[in-house]
């Protein structure tokens, strides 16, 4: 019970791409970029098993960034044709690619990555792809012109992406939706239909991220405006509730969602998560178990995996690193305390 893992992304070093910034442009090119992604996903996944993490993940050390690696690969998409447009109901601004023919896989995407990874860790390991709806804001489209009928072909791609990833040996897939938390209306209407499609037939375990973004400026000033409680969770956890999906993973340190919300999830496994990727300060190992424990108010110990609230690509590295071992002995102290209380009451404390 108890178990921990990331959102999905870790910090890339130095060597690899610039270091805290998003889209971060790589500082090799050709072999030598293919080998020092390799090594930098070696590293990753020793980092999380030296912190002590359950569940790892490839640190996503061989995409530029969430969205945009998987495009990369997607015929119908066109980054030669890049335009400048507000992302999450223009929160800000990103240069996206232009979606100018029908969507089609090349071949797998990231087939080598998570054999890779797979064959070097022993741990069980999540894969994360970015979520149709969220694709879907993160491009620009004159092809189909219709968010949902755009949404759903990309669900069938990431499809065809997924059960890849778990014949070789995934153990999770987690759909990354930022968007979910933007688009309310949507997600009703067909975002979780686009989720069912992407998920179809999977023999692994599957997830969906929901957060309120990475930690840069465009985001916490964003956060600034919600008011004091946040409650979008409120409209979309029944429909997940509801849904073939896993697992949910959302934000709860530093945040102001009202905790209760956890309760809409119902019998689902809930990634908690008890790390702030927005800055720089680590949590201590307290801070980390006082989330947990207010968390455990809605959610059984055996279906809550504290997390972090969102990817830490932003964060330096060594920050990062402080933060995986708040997370790991956080959740060990409750992990702790539950044995205790359980073997006075005469239970196995499993
Ligand atoms: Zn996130």
């Amino acid at each position: 019970m108890l178990l921990t893992t990331i959102v999905g992304s870790l910090p890339k070093p130095s060597w690899l791409a610039k270091p805290e910034v998003l889209w971060a442009p790589w500082q090799l090119s050709g072999e030598a970029l293919e080998e020092a992604k390799r090594d930098a996903v070696l590293i990753a996944l020793k980092e999380q098993e030296a912190a002590g993490l359950d569940i790892v993940t490839d640190g996503e050390q061989t995409r530029q960034h969430f969205v945009h690696g998987f495009l990369e690969a997607i015929e119908g998409v066109d980054f030669g044709r890049r335009v400048t447009i507000g992302i999450r109901a223009n929160r800000y601004k990103a240069e996206v690619p232009t979606v100018t023919g029908p969507i089609r896989r090349r071949g797998p995407v990231h087939s080598d990555d998570a054999r890779w990874a797979r064959a070097h860790t022993r741990r069980p390991l999540k894969f994360t792809l970015p979520g149709p709806m969220t694709i879907v804001d993160t491009l620009a489209d004159e092809h189909y012109r219709d968010r949902p009928r755009l949404a759903m072909e990309f669900a069938r791609v990431l499809n065809e992406e997924a059960r890849e990833l778990a014949a070789l040996g995934v153990d999770v897939v987690q759909l990354d939706e930022p968007a979910f938390n933007v688009y309310l209306d949507d997600v009703k209407a067909w975002g979780i239909d686009a989720l069912h499609r992407a998920i179809e037939g999977l023999s692994c375990r599957t997830a969906v991220h929901i957060c309120y973004g990475y930690g840069i400026k465009a985001n916490i000033e964003w956060k600034q405006t919600l008011g004091s409680e946040w409650r979008q969770y409120e409209e979309t956890f029944p429909l997940l509730a509801g849904s073939r999906i896993d697992q949910v993973s959302l934000e709860c340190a530093n945040s102001r969602v009202p905790l209760a919300l956890l309760g809409l999830l119902k019998d689902k496994d809930v990634m908690v998560g008890v790390i702030d990727v927005a800055g720089s300060a680590v949590e201590t190992p307290q801070q980390v178990a006082e989330t947990i424990r207010k968390a455990m108010a809605f959610v059984a110990p055996d279906r809550l995996y504290p997390s972090t609230n969102c990817g830490m690509v932003p964060l330096r590295r060594d920050v990062a690193r402080g933060k995986l071992r708040a997370l790991v002995a956080g959740a060990a102290l409750v992990r702790g305390e539950l044995g205790g209380s359980a073997l006075k009451s005469g239970g196995t404390g499993a």
